[in-house]
């Protein structure tokens, strides 16, 4: 079975980074992300690759009034009352023309109309699933208002389907509530203890972090790619884990000499998923081609020109998290009628 080349972008502007960063402090990222954003859409309409663009729910407005009207009664509580963005409504912007840091809506009108590309969710407030204070209940009804800013947005009934938990706080135990929320797949972490979940004081180690930065340029962790009957063979009763392969660093200057490396660790991936029939997943912000934008582009360019390749050569396909997990569920259903045809081995053993 040949394989699947997925994309997910973490579409957040300064909602994704409000807790670490000020907008000064940031600001060429995300004026740049405006620029950046079409640039991406014209690779991908070029390449004839699809991609999932999981966007924060506060993005869906482009007028303040119509965000406060679409807030969730139910709210985390974070205990560290700094990971809550609900205070810092009050001092943005009236407009997306006012305030391009904090809405997204003409750059959303801009994906929905190119082809292929998968409107998903990254939550509704950049929710973060690990940390102390939230709960469920509060969890619920985050993903209730992405839903409905969807739908109010003209993407139709419950229109996302795949969900990438903020900062990768992919937590087990609220996975049947985005299935009860409409979502069919999430992104799963990368498959290395480098990548493995927890909230934002367990991730804060500098060693870490440095194991992190060298394994984009040298084969420090495995390849983390699945089959599709691997994730067809999950639990049936929540969403399918569409895991990450690898995070697209952004082009560093002072590591340009390096670069060769970095992408020929991604192409060397791409080429082993290709071959062996996996799912190979790059994501990436958006934001991050905020700066350095010419040779962030270059660098996506030359990837999906490798994957061009390999399509030609092995039929792997671009295709969105969705899609996988359209594809997932087929082969389960397929799988499992197979198996109840087939006579039973040892009946009377
Ligand atoms: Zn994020």
């Amino acid at each position: 079975m040949p394989g699947s080349f997925v994309i997910s972008l973490d579409f957040e502007l300064h909602w994704g980074v409000r807790d670490h960063r000020s907008v000064a402090d940031y600001r060429e990222n995300l004026l740049g992300v405006r620029h950046a954003i079409p640039q991406m859409l014209a690779a991908f309409a070029r390449f004839n690759v699809r991609a999932t663009w999981a966007t924060v729910g506060f993005l869906f407005f482009a007028r303040k009034a119509d965000l406060l009207a679409a807030l969730p009664a139910l709210r985390p509580e974070y205990e560290d009352a700094t990971l809550s963005p609900y205070p810092e409504l009050a001092s943005i912007g009236d407009s997306e023309a006012a305030d391009p840091f904090h809405y997204g809506a003409s750059l959303l009108r801009l994906i929905q109309q190119t082809p292929g590309q998968e409107i998903a969710t990254h939550t509704f407030s950049h929710y973060f699933c690990l940390e102390k204070g939230q709960t469920l209940d509060a969890f619920e009804a985050d993903l209730a208002a992405a839903q409905l800013a969807a739908e109010r947005f003209g993407l139709g009934t419950k229109p996302l389907q795949s969900l990438v938990f903020p900062r990768n706080q992919s937590n087990g135990a609220y996975l049947e509530a985005c299935r009860r929320a409409g979502f069919v797949c999430y992104r799963g972490n990368q498959r290395s203890p480098l990548y493995a979940a927890s909230d934002t004081l367990g991730d804060k180690g500098l060693v870490k972090r440095g194991l992190r930065l060298a394994d984009a340029y040298l084969p420090l962790t495995g390849l983390s790619a699945r089959s599709l009957p691997e994730i067809a063979a999950q639990d049936p009763g929540v969403p399918y884990d569409v895991p990450a392969s690898r995070f697209l660093r952004p082009y560093a200057p002072r590591l340009g000499f390096l670069e060769p490396l970095r992408m020929r660790r991604i192409e060397r991936e791409m080429t082993q998923a290709a071959e062996r029939g996996l799912v190979y997943h790059l994501w990436w912000h958006p934001h991050n081609f905020g700066a350095n934008t010419a040779e962030n582009i270059a660098a996506l360019e030359r990837l999906l020109g490798h994957f061009g390749k390999l399509r030609r050569e092995h039929g792997i396909e671009s295709r969105t998290m969705a899609e996988v997990a359209g594809q997932a569920a087929v082969f389960s259903a397929t799988s499992s009628s197979a198996r109840q045809d087939s006579p039973p081995v040892n009946a009377n053993a």
